[in-house]
């Protein structure tokens, strides 16, 4: 029954939160969605992670 409540916990959380993050492939930095621009870096490549993969 554990297991069932903290997956519980995490679909409502993801259910909330944006299915898609974003980050900047050199520093990691969190972007928002379709940024192609890294605040730190400038001009990078942006790796796109699919939350309910
Ligand atoms: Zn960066």
């Amino acid at each position: 029954m554990m297991n069932m409540s903290v997956h519980g916990f995490v679909t409502s959380m993801f259910a909330t939160g944006p299915r898609y993050v974003y980050e900047c492939r050199d520093c990691g930095a969190t972007l928002e969605a379709g940024a192609t621009v890294c605040p730190y870096c400038g001009p990078t490549d942006v790796v796109e992670f699919d939350l309910q993969g």
